[in-house]
């Protein structure tokens, strides 16, 4: 496994790749891997000759009282799973190699990067489609590979990608769970015991709305008030939003039809987790 460092290296590597006509699969991240990850790292692999993943915690995707400095990080131990997973590329820069001082260009997917974990975090997702869109020029993979727990992201990606002609196929793969439904998250270590103990509602929650909606529920308000309900009868959970949207557009629905995003984001403590839910119905009447 190569461990590359500037955008020069990386380039001369993967010029070689492309002129031997090798497919380019690329994982973006912020490292401290776990199963989710390499769920992403394994479709790659098997779907790509070459398979490049990123460590980037990018500081323009947080805002100033968020959790950058508290974010976990352990770069060996990522290396040494990226090694076992048979990573071809490693790509760890550094904040100056991606933002030099004459910084000034931003991306800013209108509308869907303003709702949902948008709202209550202004700038996030420009953060977020600023460094991929650098990432996606640096690489130019043939498939981008995202995880579907970051549904926004997938979203708000997809859209930048198609709106500004990005030559890349973007595959969102399923949620990876622990075994009591939590959503894989890096941020999981920074629960409290008690606070993971509970954390699992997330999951808990969206289930049963899923099983209401089979039931032939169809509103909205119905759906996102039991979650709601769920969340903070059963937890200490603070519930930031629960939403019922198009999962393409990210439009709220009041009436469930079409791909529906059920996502929610909550804070334990400190720490916000996001979890989400995607079902896909057939029409509008009752089933
Ligand atoms: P992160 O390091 O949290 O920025 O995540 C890097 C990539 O892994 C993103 O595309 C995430 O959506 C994806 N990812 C994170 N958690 C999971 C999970 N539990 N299951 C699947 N993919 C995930």
């Amino acid at each position: 496994m190569l461990i590359i460092k500037t955008i020069k290296h990386l380039r001369q590597t993967l010029s070689e790749s492309r002129r031997k006509g090798q497919k380019i699969g690329f994982v973006p991240t912020m490292g401290y891997f776990h199963e989710g990850h390499l769920s992403l790292m394994r479709r790659a692999k098997k779907e790509c000759d070459i398979c490049v993943v990123s460590i980037y915690v990018n500081p323009k995707q947080f805002a100033p009282q968020e959790d950058l400095n508290r974010y976990p990080r352990d770069i060996k131990r990522d290396v040494k799973i990226a090694k076992k997973e048979n990573v071809d590329i490693l790509f760890i820069p550094s904040d100056n190699v991606i933002y030099p001082n004459c910084y000034l260009t931003y991306i800013d997917v209108e509308k869907i990067s303003n709702t949902l974990c948008g709202k209550s975090r202004p700038g996030h997702f420009k953060g977020v489609a600023t460094v991929v869109a650098k990432l996606l020029n640096i690489i130019q993979p043939d498939v981008m590979y995202l995880g579907q727990k970051d549904a926004q992201q997938v979203a708000v990606l997809s859209r930048m990608a198609a709106d500004l002609n990005f030559p890349v196929c973007i595959r969102a793969l399923p949620t990876v769970r622990e075994k009591d439904g939590l959503a894989m998250s890096s941020r999981n270590v920074l629960l409290t015991s008690h606070e993971r103990s509970q954390a699992p509602v997330l999951h808990k929650a969206l289930t049963d709305a899923v099983m209401r909606i089979q039931a032939g529920e169809r509103l909205s308000c119905r759906i996102t008030g039991s979650v709601h309900r769920m969340i903070t009868q059963r937890s200490d959970g603070k519930v930031q939003y629960v939403a019922c949207v198009d999962a393409d557009t990210l439009e709220p629905l009041k009436i469930l039809k079409g791909k529906v995003l059920i996502a929610l984001g909550v804070f334990f403590g400190k720490t916000r987790l996001i979890d989400n839910v995607i079902v896909p119905l057939k029409n509008s009447r009752k089933v």
